[in-house]
């Protein structure tokens, strides 16, 4: 018997990176996964992949709609929701003069609010499952640095719903995972906008080992196998190379 059997997992952007890792461990452990994103012929892949039952969803996470379709989409095919990993997310790093603002409105859109409409739509199956949400978060979520000050504000604004989330429901039984990851190569920095910030990105990937989408997805595994009474709040994943 596998540890996640009868389990139901939701996962937003599940096309590349961690969400993609996170997916095929999820289904490797026995659960049955729902896969969101906005590109799907990435997630039929990965479905055809996957060693368990995959449910393609088209998904946008800044459409509350969209969220709610996808949500109710899992239940409709699976019956239930027991874990949600709330994963999509974009860094488009830069400095704050000078800046094009839409970069912080996608930013703010894709990252917090997206997560937030996640929970809001997935709560009540959470509530019924006694189930767990898994707040992918970042190092970024607990310092702020030069360049990343709109990332860092919707990484922090993550760790501070959550925390709020886990007093409103912890009694109820749902538990509440904030995992921060330091630098894991995926293609989070080919979004930026900015060629030179691009390049310092690049240049720090090549300084190190970084980590891979697969240490974080054991993170997650690790967090959402443990024993019910046994809430993971946090967990905070960096390469041994980042200082
Ligand atoms: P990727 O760029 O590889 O993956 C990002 C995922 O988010 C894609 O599947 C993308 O799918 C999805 N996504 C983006 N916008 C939307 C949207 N509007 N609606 C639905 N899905 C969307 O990067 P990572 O795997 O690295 O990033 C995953 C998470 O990990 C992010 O939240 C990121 O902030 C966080 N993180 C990453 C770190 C790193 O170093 N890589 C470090 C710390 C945290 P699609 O485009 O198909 O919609």
């Amino acid at each position: 018997m596998n540890t996640l059997d009868h389990q139901v997992a939701l996962i937003t952007g599940a096309s590349s990176g961690i969400g993609r890792a996170t997916a095929l461990a999820l289904s490797k452990a026995g659960a049955k996964v729902a896969v969101a994103a906005r590109r799907t012929d990435r997630l039929r892949e990965l479905a055809a992949e996957a060693p368990g039952d995959m449910l393609v969803l088209e998904m946008d996470v800044t459409d509350p709609e969209s969220v709610r379709n996808a949500v109710a989409g899992t239940v409709e095919r699976f019956g239930s929701l027991d874990i949600v990993v709330n994963n999509a997310g974009l860094m488009l790093s830069g400095f704050i003069l000078d800046a094009d603002t839409t970069d912080w409105t996608r930013m703010i859109d894709t990252n917090l609010l997206g997560s937030m409409y996640t929970v809001h739509a997935a709560l009540p199956h959470l509530l019924r499952s006694k189930g767990a949400v898994v707040q992918i978060s970042s190092t970024s979520g607990r310092t702020s640095s030069a360049a990343s000050g709109v990332y860092a504000a919707t990484k922090f604004g993550i760790n501070a719903f959550s925390e709020a989330l886990r007093q409103e429901v912890t009694e109820q039984g749902v538990r509440v995972v904030v995992v921060e990851p330091g630098f894991v190569s995926t293609e989070l920095t080919s979004h930026i906008t900015d060629p030179a910030i691009q390049a310092m990105a690049k240049d720090m990937a090549a300084s190190m080992r970084t980590l891979n989408p697969e240490d974080i997805a054991d993170a997650v595994l690790y967090a959402v196998t443990q024993p019910a009474h046994v809430a993971v709040n946090e967990i905070l994943v960096r390469p041994t190379d980042q200082s």
